[in-house]
């Protein structure tokens, strides 16, 4: 299991090289790299499909939901540029894979999931491996967590037809966010948001990626 960890953190680094033309990062801070090495996908992916925790893939995890892609998560969380003191919205929390590198880099993270079996299994296994500092909520992401705002950083882990409202309104000024944009199974742009301290909103379209939809309701 730790050579086929090994040999994923490896193809993360390489495939950062290879997407930097697009990314704009060559590679990832060392923070986000050790917090990606030590999280155990295995516990986060279905019992019988242990043996491809550490594929650069995205995985099924039940409900027609999918664990992300390893290179996605690394990606995402880099370009957030999280520090220890930031205050953190996840949309989608699923599996908790991504919440849990998260937790390791910011000082509280905030998880959204509609699915509400999806919410429990997740908040129960990152319990017993010892995560910290999350505070689970089921309901639609569309909303963000308005009692909670404002977040330094929102990240949403499904594909939304266009950036909600209410997580630019939730993002602190100098906040970032990083969010698939497109249609349900068509061609869908990893945006990054950034807040400017005026309010104004900058988009860039990092990298084509296919997401499960962020659903309504
Ligand atoms: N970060 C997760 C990815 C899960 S896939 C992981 O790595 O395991 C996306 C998740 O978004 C799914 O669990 C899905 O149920 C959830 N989702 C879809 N629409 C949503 C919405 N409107 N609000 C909150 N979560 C939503």
């Amino acid at each position: 299991m730790s050579a086929a960890r090994d040999n994923l953190l490896k193809e993360i680094e390489s495939d950062a090289r290879e997407t930097a033309g697009l990314t704009g990062r060559r590679s990832f801070a060392p923070r986000v790299m050790e917090a990606l090495a030590g999280v155990p996908r295995h516990e986060f992916v279905r019992p019988g499909d242990r043996d491809n925790a550490y594929l650069n893939r995205a995985r099924p995890i039940g409900d027609g939901q999918t664990i992300s892609q390893p290179l996605i998560v690394a990606l995402m969380t880099d370009l957030l540029d999280l520090e220890p003191d930031h205050r953190v919205l996840e949309i989608g929390t699923g599996s908790g894979y991504q919440t849990a590198v998260l937790s390791l880099l910011a000082g509280e993270v905030y998880t959204v999931e509609t699915i509400s079996r999806l919410s429990g299994t997740a908040k129960d296994r990152l319990n017993r491996l010892g995560y910290e500092r999350i505070r689970f909520n089921v309901g639609d992401g569309h909303l963000g967590w308005p009692e909670k705002a404002p977040f330094d950083a929102v990240i949403v882990t499904a594909a939304a037809e266009e950036i909600p409202d209410a997580l630019v309104t939730q993002l602190k000024p100098g906040g970032r966010m990083m969010i698939p944009v497109g249609p349900p199974a068509g061609s869908q742009s990893l945006i990054l948001a950034t807040k400017a301290r005026s309010g104004a909103v900058d988009q860039r379209s990092v990298l084509p990626v296919a997401f499960v939809p962020l659903v309504r309701g």
